[in-house]
């Protein structure tokens, strides 16, 4: 069974059709990049996944299971892990404190704290920390991190959650592209290791073509071609409308 099944999925906003008619499905432990223009869409699907928007039509099934309008919060204990292009640490915890946060918060026992967070037991923390290659950062504020090592906390706070599925909406935009790749590879890595399925979406196609195992390609809110990446490379609709040549 696919880990995420979106089906028939529709938005519109007043006059805009921004999703029409979208339909995919990602596997444990597979990449799959959902590609586009500006305002093609891509967004507004991630949005519909996690339950921030309500499409107009269609479902969303997690594991077999319809999560359509659900809160986003449901949705995410359910398993639906998200980064976000605006971070989302607390700038004055360290690294490793923000990670324990989200681990606490992953085992619901954040409103039962009693001690400080640094109190709390370090190694699953470290560990993971330790996985994403920012153990050397543990102590320092979130606040002061170069901007390639917040990302990668942030990927931390998400893979605390324990996700099923990770959606990541455009997870490298404003970095350097050593940094990109380095980080969807090491994205790719854990996906395969933990069966974590991946929906993202990237403007470097370098990046989404080394990285995605399948691309979905959107044009003006619909789907214009899907498959492996040589496949997607090669599709002459793709490149009139989205490589321009
Ligand atoms: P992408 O992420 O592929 O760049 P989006 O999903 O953000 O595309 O946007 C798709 C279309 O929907 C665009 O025309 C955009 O202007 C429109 N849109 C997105 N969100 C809203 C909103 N909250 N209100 C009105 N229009 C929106
Ligand atoms: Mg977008």
């Amino acid at each position: 069974m696919a880990v995420l099944e979106a089906e028939g999925l529709r938005k519109r906003f007043g006059g805009v059709e921004a999703v029409r008619g979208v339909s995919f499905a990602v596997e444990a432990g597979e990449m799959l990049a959902l590609i586009g223009p500006n305002g093609a869409g891509k967004s507004t699907c991630f949005n519909m996944l996690n339950g921030q928007l309500r499409p107009d039509a269609g479902r969303v099934r997690l594991r077999g299971q319809d999560i359509t309008g659900l809160a986003p919060r449901k949705v995410w204990r359910l398993g639906v892990g998200r980064t976000f292009q605006v971070t989302a640490t607390f700038g004055s915890m360290t690294v490793l404190e923000n990670v324990q946060m989200a681990l606490l918060s992953h085992q619901g026992r954040l409103g039962r704290l009693w001690r400080p967070v640094s109190a709390m037991d370090r190694a699953p923390a470290e560990a993971l920390l330790a996985r994403l290659g920012i153990a050397a950062q543990a102590e320092r504020p979130c606040g002061i991190l170069a901007y390639g090592d917040l990302k990668r906390v942030e990927l931390a706070i998400a893979l605390a959650n324990d996700p099923a599925l990770l959606l990541m909406d455009e997870p490298t935009a404003g970095m350097a592209p050593q940094e990109r790749v380095a980080l969807m590879a090491l994205t790719a890595r854990i996906a395969r290791e933990r069966r974590i399925a991946v929906l993202f979406t990237e403007h470097d196609m370098d990046v989404v073509f080394a990285h995605a195992d399948r691309i979905l390609v959107l044009d003006r809110g619909a789907p214009i071609a899907e498959g492996a990446p040589a496949a997607v490379r090669a599709d002459a609709r793709v490149r009139e409308v989205y490589l321009g040549s």
